[in-house]
């Protein structure tokens, strides 16, 4: 028994009693009180379930023998926090919408699904559109369980010059369509997980499209045959969209979006700048107030129970991506602010290192200003040679004349998988292989297609692969490169400073292998996090399934589009993604802009920050309407009846 000299009830008193207040709290998962820094049984009990130990049969959760004897609350089965507060979650309230569970198997977990729909931490407030589309309250996805393993692991043998960071996760080290994927950080210990798993098996689920696995977002590596723009003929039969039949249902995913719900101008916002950035599911909104909620340290860098968390968040975040991507380890996904900052990395670190004058860079026209500028400027500074692959008048590669360029010389090709300003998808895997038949390195700018088709970086080859979080549905001021791990741990870093290095002396510096070897400083550690959850979003609806719907949406939109007299469509590629730029005769590109904002829709005008193709397509701007999966056909005809009204 402890005593103290300040005339104050005993210790263990008052920690008694603080444990009777915070479990008689409703609000929150179980709390544990302990002033013994070095107890937290939430997280031995959960460091137990990652190593086997002490699951209570029937619970399913770990419970930590001692704490129950010593008298605690066993820290998971004994208090449900949701303990009438919360009714059954309804299927509009799971979170997934359930769109998501169309695409999904019965057993798989949907994003979000576990979620107690009315359940509502303290602070923060339900709007509307929270009820109607996602619970605002415990974030779905969680990947951080807060069980904090790196924290529990690390305690007795921690190394500051090797801090062991990506533990296995439970929630994604299991293969995809497996139960609990997506499984919300406390998922086991919510009493009415099983009312969910049962209302799932109620919600009715459609055929995905014939062929495409829907839960397998890298099973399709090779940009499907269906891909190429069939014709410019009526895409829609028999009621079907471009015969497209899935069911996909794009209503019910916009549910999900809760910037959707938006008026402008009076009308109901129809985004359709989908090329610039994404809007975002509420699933990655909850998971970014989690993270700030419940999670917030700095990474790696403490023994402490917050930094555990954070960084198990990130780290998972990192191998969401690697899977994504499909790349062999997380050791080659590097987080960075965005597509252009992860060109300059290449360009400034292995650019800088290896290309010496006389070397030659060959970019593609389609190129976006941020993969040609990077490289303009390193050819200036070092004496190198910019080469250009041209493309005809539809805005294709030209292949022939790409060969002609390659040559011994050539050091390094750069270009996009997609094309920002026109929607060409370009043969990326013919592409590298021929810059890897001339010995070349070569880098894929992924950041308008991982939002539109699978991608498998093994499959693809390429030396490095970058994207923008904000254009699949994620935060801004979050993007990756990834890079082969060799490759990446023989290139000297980009920036110096805290985090990439080993040992510091003021004679020598030793530096962490990939990834932190490219991640100076402290990151953007939540927007990494928000990533993860966009990922699981994308990977929920199945990128083939994506692909398929979108292509038929592109199909209709191409066909009603060049119905309206005076439109030219800039950008007749074969095999397009999303993106439809036009001129109207007779309008300015800004009055086109103008006419369709004040209608409620979104779409943007200007260079697109590709001046060269425009130009080289004999325009200096266009009107860029571009497609997402929550885009509907009735988007579309909204677009389509104020062009047509202003030609009228
Ligand atoms: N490449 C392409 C093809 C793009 O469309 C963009 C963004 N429009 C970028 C690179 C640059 O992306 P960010 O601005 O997110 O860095």
């Amino acid at each position: 028994m402890s005593t103290n000299t300040n005339n104050l009830p005993p210790v263990e008193a008052l920690q008694a009693l603080a444990n009777q207040l915070f479990n008689a709290l409703p609000e929150e998962a179980p709390k544990e009180v302990s002033f013994d820094p070095y107890e937290h049984p939430r997280a031995t009990a959960f460091a137990k379930s990652i190593t086997g130990e002490g699951v209570v049969p029937g619970v399913g959760v770990p419970v930590d023998e001692a704490w129950v004897q010593s008298g605690g609350p066993a820290p998971f089965a004994v208090s449900d926090p949701f303990n009438g507060i919360a009714a059954p979650p309804s299927a509009t309230g799971l979170g997934a919408s359930s769109s998501i569970a169309s695409y999904g198997n019965t057993n798989t977990a949907l994003p979000g699904a576990g979620e107690g729909n009315n359940y509502l931490p303290p602070g923060y407030e339900q709007t509307k559109s929270d009820q109607s589309t996602l619970n605002g309250g415990v974030p779905a996805s969680v990947a951080g369980s807060g069980a904090s393993p790196s924290y529990v692991h690390q305690q007795d043998n921690f190394s500051i010059k090797e801090p062991v960071t990506s533990f296995p996760d439970s929630n994604i080290d299991k293969p995809a369509g497996s139960k609990d994927i997506f499984a919300l950080p406390y998922a086991g210990e919510q009493a009415y997980w099983s009312d969910v798993e049962s209302i799932l098996k109620l919600i009715s689920i459609s055929d995905a499209p014939s062929g495409i696995s829907p839960l397998s977002p890298t099973a399709d590596v090779h940009t499907p045959s269906f891909y190429f723009l069939q014709s410019r003929e009526q895409p829609v039969q028999n009621g079907q969209l471009g015969g497209f039949t899935s069911g996909f249902d794009a209503y019910k995913i916009k549910r999900d979006f809760p910037i959707l719900n938006e008026k402008v101008n009076g009308k109901s916002l129809v985004w359709l700048d989908n090329a610039a950035t994404t809007q975002k599911p509420q699933l990655v909104i909850d998971r970014l107030s989690y993270f700030y909620r419940q999670e917030n340290s700095n990474i790696h860098r403490a023994a402490h129970e917050l930094a555990a968390r954070a960084t198990d968040a990130y780290e998972a975040a990192r191998k969401k991506v690697q899977q994504f991507l499909g790349a062999k380890s997380p050791n080659e996904i590097i987080f960075v602010r965005g597509a252009t900052e992860a060109i300059n990395l290449v360009a400034q670190s292995w650019g800088d290192q290896y290309l010496k004058a006389g070397d030659e860079i060959i970019v593609s026209h389609l190129e976006h200003h941020a993969n040609i500028v990077p490289w303009k400027r390193l050819a200036d500074k070092k004496g190198l040679t910019l080469k250009v692959i041209p493309v005809d008048d539809d805005g294709q590669i030209l292949l022939s004349e790409y060969a002609k360029l390659l040559s011994s010389n050539t050091k390094l090709v750069a270009f996009t998988q997609v094309s920002n300003a026109l929607g060409t998808v370009t043969p990326a895997e013919q592409i590298v292989a021929m810059a890897h038949a001339a010995g070349a390195k070569v880098l894929v700018d992924g950041a308008q297609s991982v939002s539109h088709m699978p991608v498998n970086v093994q499959a693809l080859d390429a030396d490095w692969f970058v994207f923008s979080g904000h254009k699949v549905f994620g935060p801004t001021g979050i993007g990756v490169v990834y890079g082969k791990e060799a490759l990446l741990n023989e290139t000297e870093p980009w920036q110096g400073g805290g985090n990439m290095i080993q040992d510091v002396t003021f004679e020598k510096i030793q530096y962490h292998k990939a990834p932190n070897r490219f991640e100076a400083g402290t990151g953007n550690i939540a927007d990494a996090v928000g990533l993860g959850a966009a990922i699981d979003y994308v990977t929920q609806l199945g990128m083939a399934n994506i692909n398929a719907y979108e292509h038929a949406l592109l199909e209709y939109a191409t066909y009603h589009l060049t119905q309206v007299p005076g439109v030219r469509l800039i950008g007749t590629a074969a095999h397009k993604a999303s993106v439809l730029s036009f001129t109207l005769k007779g309008y300015s590109n800004d009055d086109v802009g103008k006419a369709l904002n004040r209608e409620g829709i979104a779409v943007r005008t200007g260079h697109h920050c590709a001046q060269p193709i425009l130009r080289r397509m004999g325009v200096e701007t266009t009107v860029r309407p571009s497609l997402a999966f929550y885009n509907t056909c009735e988007d579309v005809d909204r677009l389509i009846s104020v062009l047509k009204g202003l030609v009228r």
